[in-house]
């Protein structure tokens, strides 16, 4: 054991070493990007249940995306053998919350089978409602406002709220409009992301001993948590209260999601005793790049400001580069990869490059430059795989196999493929439904069984053509997965219900028929989903998650058998996740991703481009502080090539007049003397300085040169290389400096 102490301890500095072993109760890690945070964080867990003895089960560690959690799993995992880290709770506060609730969620009165509203489901519903409405309010401030009242995790005043409405008529409407939804959700039995939040707190504080066994929690990306998790996170604790926070308030960025910065002060109120430790050591990046990233981050005057120094050296200079175009920077963006990956003879691939983007929509343009010059990459964050159409309705097929009495999801695939059905036949059904107080899917299966009456609004053979065709194979495909479940049963998995459903409504014709131009790509995406489920079916065997909890003396648990609605469930909760990452090991990728959910990473060469006012700041964004907190997180995920660039023109709104220009973004204009305009000179000596960061091997340079000719083809216009001409080169000694492409990019 003692050697494996050291193990753990010797890839520490002393203050992260202090923070690994304290005994304190409470500890606070407050320190800056790069300074190890995440690192000590993990070793903590490690050295919790190695040397300290606490059972995996016993540890809640909670972060905020899916990709941190996984990387973090995979750590402690390393470190501790055996698979235990498989037995630690560990994610992120909505899946640990949803976990608790389908085990324990009866107890408050929750129905076993509920399902989560995502945040498109959540949209639509609201937007019904608003609709319904005399005086129709904005859907997404009433959206907005209910989210916020859930969050701040403070119980609705039902009193007070009805004397604020009396002297206000807005907020009465949006009380309103609370009340309906709520209702509206708890009908169809779903709960909506906060929700997942404020049941589990509910839960728990009617149900402690959910928790009894839990002896530590440890977060990470603390700042970004809101009310209602800081109370979460205080019940998880409330047996033993050990808790181990980790964060930097320079790198809150979900205020919008009602994250506040003020539950660290909070925090350090509550827990007196808290041990706080301060990291002070850059281990990440380049100092220039950390020189420029403060420059941005201290323009906020009222930070609370902490120590940051870098233990490497200086580097190239980071890069600002302007460019007429938004493809024009997609193009330069793929020539600096190139070169930059020519340069490192192999040391550095498309892996460990990454696009970081304000918004989503960016993507366009970096996605079609990389796909013209046939980089691969795979994409995480905010674009939704899982918000494609062709996608969406499988996933509302299954919803509705899952939760037949899920009216929206019904609503949506009732006439998809074509049935013939109209909005109005739709709506006159969801009508009689209400009126009967039962579900569409109950009414429909009534009237099947000749149950009509004189009240039923839509005609005969219209209904006979949605029981036909809907129903009646949704109803096979249920009935075969409630066999298999039984004793004996035929084994019926999750792919074979996609494979049955897709068949049974004869899907891909479907796409032929609406989509004549594209059906390939979108019936390759059904595919992927086809083997996302595949894969989620083996590492749910694999990790064997089905009883991670401890069993409770006195409390009964339901086991989760289901495959379905964990399936269900991770798509939701994985907004963040990363599609196509499947070829991960055999072909290096680069990375796209929104900066929000990368939050936490790091990639040797970071790109951010669009640094443009409107971009970042964004043109719709509420806190410009935020906003630079953003641009602060970006650049800092930069360990030794860091890339901003700016197209001078607006790509849209090009039909006639002259194009409007873009200004630099306001973080950066200040300070844009300081960047180099263009790429850095990737000679040896920067070469084995980056080699020496990322602890890797700078291949000779004889590897190099040979390297060449097979890089690059012809048509690469970047650095037309005659291959003739190197051939010779590589034999011949003296002029090869002379002829080698030019160095800077
Ligand atoms: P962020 O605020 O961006 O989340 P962080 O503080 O969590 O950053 P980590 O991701 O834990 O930082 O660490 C950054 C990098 O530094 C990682 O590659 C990590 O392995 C490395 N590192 C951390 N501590 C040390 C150390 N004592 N010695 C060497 N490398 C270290
Ligand atoms: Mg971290």
């Amino acid at each position: 054991l003692s050697s494996q102490k050291a193990a753990i301890l010797s890839s520490l500095n002393d203050a992260q070493r202090r923070a690994v072993t304290s005994d304190a109760p409470t500890v606070a890690i407050l320190a800056g990007p790069g300074s190890g945070k995440t690192h000590t964080l993990t070793s903590r867990v490690v050295w919790l249940v190695d040397h300290v003895g606490i059972r995996p089960e016993d540890v809640i560690v909670a972060t905020f995306t899916v990709k941190a959690a996984r990387e973090m799993k995979e750590r402690i995992g390393k470190a501790l053998g055996n698979g235990r880290e498989k037995k630690i709770v560990l994610g992120n506060f909505h899946s640990i919350a949803r976990r608790y609730l389908a085990a324990y969620g009866r107890h408050i009165g929750l129905n076993q089978k509920f399902g989560i509203a995502d945040d498109a489901d959540s949209r639509a519903i609201i937007k019904r409602i608003c609709n319904r409405k005399p005086v129709q309010p904005d859907p997404a401030a009433v959206r907005a406002w209910i989210s916020k009242k859930k969050a701040k995790g403070t119980e609705v005043d039902k009193k007070n709220a009805r004397k604020d409405a009396a002297k206000n008529k807005g907020l009465q409407d949006l009380e309103e409009c609370y009340q309906e939804y709520q209702s509206h959700l708890e009908k169809s039995n779903l709960l909506d992301f906060d929700d997942l939040l404020v049941k589990c707190v509910e839960l728990l504080q009617k149900f402690p001993s959910c928790v009894s066994n839990i002896q530590t929690v440890l977060i990470d990306e603390y700042q970004d948590t809101n009310g209602i998790q800081y109370e979460l996170m205080k019940l998880f604790a409330q047996r033993h209260k050990r808790i181990t926070i980790v964060g930097d308030p320079d790198q809150s960025i979900y205020g919008w999601r009602s994250a506040e910065v003020k539950n660290l002060w909070r925090f350090l109120a509550d827990f007196r005793a808290t041990a706080e430790i301060s990291l002070e050591e850059n281990y990440r990046s380049f100092r220039s790049i950390l020189d420029l990233s403060l420059l941005v981050i201290q323009q906020d005057k009222n930070r609370y400001k902490k120590m940051l120094k870098p233990i490497h050296n200086r580097g190239p200079r980071p890069v600002l580069r302007k460019l007429k175009s938004a493809s024009a920077e997609g193009d330069w963006i793929v020539s600096e990869i190139k070169r930059v990956m020519m340069m490192s003879g192999g040391m550095l691939t498309n892996n460990d490059v990454a696009v970081l983007l304000r918004s989503a929509s960016l993507s366009r343009h970096i996605e079609s430059a990389l796909g013209k010059a046939g980089v691969a990459y795979k994409m995480i964050g905010g674009f939704k795989f899982y918000d494609r159409v062709e996608i969406k309705v499988i996933i509302d097929y299954l919803r509705v196999i899952y939760q037949p009495e899920n009216n929206d999801a019904l609503g949506r695939i009732m006439n998809v493929p074509k049935r013939g059905i109209g909005e109005g036949t739709i709506q006159k059904l969801h009508e009689e439904a209400r009126q009967a107080s039962i579900s569409v899917w109950a009414l429909l299966s009534k009237h099947s069984r000749g149950e009509r009456t004189a009240k039923t609004r839509i005609a005969a053979p219209m209904e006979q053509k949605i029981v036909t065709t809907l129903l009646r194979p949704l109803d096979i495909i249920r009935k075969k997965i409630g066999e298999s479940a039984g004793p004996g049963g035929t084994p019926f998995g999750l792919v074979e219900v996609i494979e049955q459903l897709l068949s049974s409504i004869e899907f891909q014709k479907h796409m032929q028929l609406t989509y004549p131009d594209d059906h390939e790509q979108r019936w390759a995406n059904v595919q992927e989903l086809v083997s996302l489920a595949a894969d989620f079916v083996r590492d749910l065997a694999q990790s064997g998650e089905d009883d991670i909890l401890p069993e409770i003396e006195g409390l009964e648990q339901a086991k989760e058998t289901e495959v379905l609605p964990r399936f269900l469930a991770n798509v939701s909760l994985a907004a963040d996740a990363q599609t196509g990452d499947k070829d991960e090991e055999s072909k290096p990728v680069v990375t796209i991703s929104t900066i929000h959910a990368a939050k936490g990473l790091e990639w040797p060469i970071v790109f951010v481009p669009a640094v443009y006012n409107g971009s970042i700041p964004h043109l719709r964004a509420e806190d410009n502080d935020e906003e630079r907190r953003l641009l602060y997180v970006a650049m800092t995920r930069a360990q030794n090539l860091l890339y901003l660039s700016c197209p001078v023109f607006c790509s849209d709104g090009k039909e006639d007049g002259p194009p409007s220009r873009n200004q630099l973004s306001p973080f950066i204009e200040p300070i844009n003397r300081a960047f180099a305009n263009k790429g850095p000179c990737l000679d040896r000596p920067v070469m084995s300085e980056i080699a020496k960061v990322l602890g890797r091997k700078l291949p000779s340079e004889d590897d190099i040169f040979r390297e060449l000719p097979t890089m690059f083809s012809i048509e690469d216009n970047i650095f037309p290389v005659d291959p003739e001409q190197k051939q010779t080169d590589s034999t011949n000694e003296a002029p090869r400096a002379a002829k080698r492409p030019r160095l800077s990019g």
